[in-house]
Order: C-alpha cells, then structure tokens, then sequence
C-alpha cells in the first residue's frame, strides 16, 4: 500500500520533527536527575521549569499549577480520586456527564464502588450538556462537577464557562478533561473558573506519556503517586525530562499556529462534511455542526456496520475509527453516539475521521470517493438496505 492517510489524530497524534529534536539530547546529553546535587543534572530542574511556564501561560495559569503526569488517563484519575478524598468528609456527591471518556467513567464506577454517589448528566441531540440539569443535580454534599471541555468521538465543544460559573456559584469544584481541547480551543482557566485540568502529549502532536494535571492554588488535592518529592510533592517519581520538554515544545507549538492552523482544519473539515452530506444518501453528522472540534468530522450511515466500512477503508489506505467500542472486546455501540439518542443500529454505522495540519483537500477528495463507493458497496450487500429499497419503490 503506497497511499495512508492518517485521519484518527483524536486517537493520538505523529509526533512532531521539532519536537523530536528538542527531546533527544535530553535522551543522550543531559540525561541527570533533576533531583541530583551537580550542576550537569540540577540544570534539568530549570529545563523541566521551562517547560511548566510555557504551559502554564498557554491556559492563564501560574507555573505551580501545572503538575507533570504520565499522561491524559492518569490525570483524570488523579483528579477524581484524590478529591474525593480530600473532600469526601465534606460530600460523597460527584457530577459528571454521560459522554466522558472511560478515564473519567470507569473512575467514576471505582468511586462508586467505595461510597460516593454520581451523576451522569444526559447531553442533548448535538451532545451539549444541559445546564438546566446540571443546575437540579446540585446538592448540598456535591463535592465536584467534571465535565469534558469537548468529545473526543463527536467533537462537540461544552459551554465549559457556563458550567464553571455554576460550580463557583455554588461553591464547588470544577474539573475538565480538555485532552482533546488543549492546543485546539483557547483556554483560560480563570475565565472559565476551571480548578482542575487535563492534558495530554500525544494528541497534540507531543510524545505519548506525558501529560499534565492543572490544580488551581488552594485546592485540597492528595497526591496520587506516593514515593519522592517531585512535583511539590504531589505527583512522585523522576520527571520524564524527554517527555516534559517535547510537551512544553509541542504546546508552544499548538499555541502559536492555532488561529492558522484550526482556520484551515476548519475549512477542510466542513467541505468534506458537506461533500459526504451532499454525495452519500441516509447519512448523519453527529456532534453539533458549528460548535465542534476544529478537525472533527463523525457521521452515522444507516444500513452499514462501522466495522466493515474501517476495513474497508484500510485496504485504501484510510486510517478512521468508528463509533463502536470493540477495541474493548465489546460490541456495544459508543456510549457517546447513544447519548446523544442514536438507536443501536445507527450508533453502529458511525464513522470518526480527524484531520491534522497535514492533511490536504486531496487527501479528502480521495476519502469522500471511497467512502461513497463503500457505502454503496456494503449497502449493496445489506439485506436491511434491500427491504428498505423494495419499500421506497412500492
Ligand atoms: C486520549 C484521551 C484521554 C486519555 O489520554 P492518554 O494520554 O491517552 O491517557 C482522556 N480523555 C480524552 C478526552 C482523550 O481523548
């Protein structure tokens, strides 16, 4: 196969080449501890510092805020676990939205499991969570709302200032998983009265393993990884210096093209939505159309298995990812697609492509023309699509 084009970047995301190259000579040349007395390894102290401020500044947060993790689940975790146990003498009520990732839900199941009690919010038809419900299921022992800055699968970006005004209204914390924000969206914690973030390497173009927990001053927050005293003795173990810098590297990166470079994904991705919208019949675009991920297309074709068309799109050369989660072992269709109210069989016929600043209209000529003929192939094959044909012509 000569062709591959890469549109799963929510998955993860190609390291960048400069990012490679800041990190290497933190990988060969200064390989120190930054703990260590000597001056060769105690330098990686004001590297690693470096870093925390780029980052820091990119959310209009201060440096010692930002707590370096070994990525986006970890963060997640940490957020959630360690709050409950700060503040569960206060409160065993946590709210949450139907449409997190697993990082967040199969937590929010472990805390359940020790005597906290959850709320799942439901999202309406686009996958916004509303407010209105957000606002009944606060109770006097709710400790923490956390809510996703936006969908990894449908993209939808969440009224994430909104949600944080009520949190503070009522005197509660608010966490938000933005691994798919950070570096797409401009955040600014303070605007947003965000107390606890999530981020993550890899999907912006950083290396995998590295990611980052903001905690705002003055939150109560135990440390979840207990050894040394890294990370003001919150987050233990020697820092990843390699991952730390190619992080610091790939967000200043992020930040200083996204008006550019969200402008064109924006552009590409709304002319593919609108070519496969015009050109494939009995089709849906899932997540809300205008507040969406700049590089987030998902649609639903009815009569067809996601599964198939993913293979189907491999053999050209097409690197996508569906709505179903079977890299679970599971064949249930996403959690997300039947939030948002998709009956099963048109959860299963969904299909997530996301662009990257590499990806060119080309490449998307080329995906719409394959997708179409799939499609048609697969629907050809589908009994379901028969019967609905022979009633059409009736
Ligand atoms: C990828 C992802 C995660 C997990 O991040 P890792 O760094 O892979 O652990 C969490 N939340 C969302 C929304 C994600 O897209």
């Amino acid at each position: 196969m000569d062709r591959l084009i890469y549109l799963d970047n929510a998955a993860t995301t190609k390291t960048a080449p400069e990012v490679v190259e800041a990190m290497m000579p933190y990988f060969t040349e200064y390989y120190g501890n930054p703990s260590s007395v000597y001056g060769f390894a105690a330098a990686n102290k004001e590297v690693v510092t470096a870093q925390r401020e780029k980052i820091a500044g990119a959310l209009g947060a201060a440096p010692n805020e930002i707590y370096f993790t070994a990525g986006g689940s970890e963060s997640d975790n940490w957020a959630l676990v360690a709050t409950a146990e700060a503040y569960g003498a206060k409160g065993k009520h946590i709210i949450t939205s139907k449409i997190e990732h697993h990082a967040i839900l199969h937590t929010c199941e472990y805390l359940e499991k020790r005597g906290f009690e959850i709320t799942y919010l439901d999202v309406d038809g686009n996958g916004e969570v509303k407010l209105e419900q957000l606002r009944e299921a606060i109770r006097e022992d709710t400790i923490l709302i956390s809510v996703m800055f936006a969908n990894n699968e449908i993209g939808t970006i969440q009224p994430i200032q909104e949600i944080g005004a009520i949190a503070k209204e009522h005197g509660i914390l608010f966490h938000t998983d933005a691994v798919q924000a950070f570096g797409q969206v401009p955040i600014d914690v303070d605007a947003c009265h965000i107390d606890m973030l999530s981020a993550s390497g890899h999907k912006l173009n950083g290396p995998k393993g590295i990611g980052f927990l903001y905690i705002r001053k003055g939150v109560k927050i135990r440390s979840f990884i207990h050894g040394g005293a890294q990370e003001r003795k919150r987050r233990a173990g020697t820092e990843n210096v390699p991952g730390i810098v190619g992080f610091g590297k790939a967000a200043e990166r992020a930040v200083t093209t996204m008006k550019e470079r969200t402008a064109k994904e924006r552009e590409l991705r709304d002319y593919l939505i609108k070519r496969i919208e015009t050109e494939i019949p009995y089709c849906r675009l899932n997540g809300d159309r205008a507040n969406r991920l700049p590089n987030n297309i998902n649609f639903s074709f009815q009569f067809i298995e996601g599964e198939s068309l993913l293979i189907m799109l491999d053999m050209k050369g097409i690197c996508a990812s569906s709505g179903s989660a079977c890299t679970s072992g599971s064949l249930d269709p996403s959690h997300v697609l039947l939030a948002i109210g998709l009956p099963h069989e048109i959860a299963h016929g969904s299909l997530r492509l996301t662009l990257s600043d590499e990806t060119t209209k080309e490449d998307l000529d080329y995906v719409a023309e394959s997708l179409k003929e799939i499609v048609q192939n697969l629907r050809n094959m589908s009994p379901l699509y028969e019967d609905f044909v022979k009633k059409q012509s009736k």
